[in-house]
């Protein structure tokens, strides 16, 4: 996948297209953001658990990817949410892949938002989306905070970002350093974009957003990690909650859990994991891991995202959905774990334990 993109956009930028844009900021503009971080080594980011080599062989699975196992077998069922009603104490609403709209102690977060039809520079070629967004940018209620985990195609989407811009003047982003300098370079104003590093934080109005190491790397083009990726502590004056970007697993997210835990809501990427690079995309059974130590024991609810919108691995479309599932029941020494799997639209009442994500709770299973 990694090849495949760095050519596309290296053919886009040769060739002037507007899709060029789509790559952000110069390297120039993002070294000025990060310099003087602690977490440069020279001039690149890296992992605190550096990823094994690559294993398998590359051909073999472009291939697979070819052959497209990753699709559905039925149309997804996919919800209109309807916004209606204040922002609540701990909400979810699912729109697909990392992108979600979380209300913490009344403040609206919408995590990477992509409304595009391809994650990708060009939106004629890349990957496309299975199932349309539940909802327009213009649907969307008030939003508080934008809050991005790092700069790959299927979390940061120019176009959203621009038009969440003009249809949300209102609204914060906020992004781990080095994604500023893009949203700027796509005419963000300045005043609307907060940036932090690895726990440090940035506060806005009564909530608290940290954002801490994951296991993952960055770039939209040739260059790469050259800007800080995340996963983000949401720490609300009541509530916590967690939202895990993209990530391989790491032990260290027991420590994540003992400083900015217990949270009461997670969403931990399930999806897009592969043999070929397994530190770089935890599978189900790693993400309730991730869970388990970022809960603590307390009782708290998994929303699993980053599956079902767009064919990124060889897995089939449900197999994220079926595992999550299965490993939830928990094993002799090993707790069950409170799932909820939302459609595309679906929304969860966490507090209340209420909402049309469980209406049909097996509604994946009609399209796996
Ligand atoms: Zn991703």
């Amino acid at each position: 996948m990694r090849g495949a993109v760095t050519s596309t956009t290296s053919r886009l930028a040769d060739a002037g297209l507007p899709g060029a844009r789509a790559l952000g900021a110069t390297l120039d503009q993002i070294a000025a953001e990060v310099a003087g971080s602690r977490f440069l080594v020279g001039d690149r980011f890296v992992n605190a658990d550096p990823a094994s080599p690559m294993s398998g062989n590359p051909a073999a699975a472009l291939g697979d990817m070819l052959r497209r196992p990753g699709r559905p077998t039925r149309r997804i069922m996919v919800s209109t949410p309807d916004f209606i009603g204040g922002a609540r104490d701990l909400a979810v609403t699912w729109l697909g892949h990392a992108t979600a709209l979380v209300e913490v102690d009344g403040v609206r977060i919408l995590t990477d938002p992509v409304f595009s039809r391809r994650c990708s520079p060009s939106q004629l070629v890349g990957p496309a989306r299975m199932h349309p967004m539940p909802c327009d940018i213009d649907d969307l209620p008030p939003i508080d905070v934008v809050l991005i985990s790092h700069d790959h195609y299927d979390h940061l989407d120019m176009a959203s970002v621009v038009g969440l811009s003009r249809s949300q003047p209102a609204a914060v982003f906020v992004c781990p350093i080095g994604v500023g300098a893009h949203l700027r370079a796509w005419g963000i104003p300045a005043e609307s974009i907060r940036t932090a590093q690895w726990h440090d934080e940035v506060v806005v109005g009564a909530t608290r957003f940290v954002p801490v190491p994951a296991r993952h790397f960055s770039g939209r083009g040739l260059d790469r990690d050259s800007t800080m990726w995340a996963g983000w502590a949401v720490l609300g004056p009541r509530h916590r909650a967690y939202f895990s970007g993209d990530t391989g697993f790491s032990e260290s997210y027991d420590d994540v859990g003992a400083a900015y835990g217990p949270f009461q809501l997670t969403l931990v990427a399930i999806g897009a994991y592969d043999p070929l690079w397994p530190d770089i995309h935890v599978n189900p059974e790693e993400a309730l891991t991730i869970h388990r130590m970022l809960t603590r024991g307390t009782d708290a609810l998994l929303v699993p995202i980053h599956w079902g919108t767009f064919n990124l691995a060889r897995h089939t479309w449900g197999e994220p959905a079926a595992r999550l599932s299965h490993a939830a029941q928990g094993s002799p020494g090993q707790a069950p774990v409170d799932i909820v799997i939302p459609q595309p639209g679906g929304e969860f009442d966490v507090i209340g334990r209420t909402g049309t994500a469980i209406v049909a709770p097996d509604w994946w299973k009609e399209s796996a």
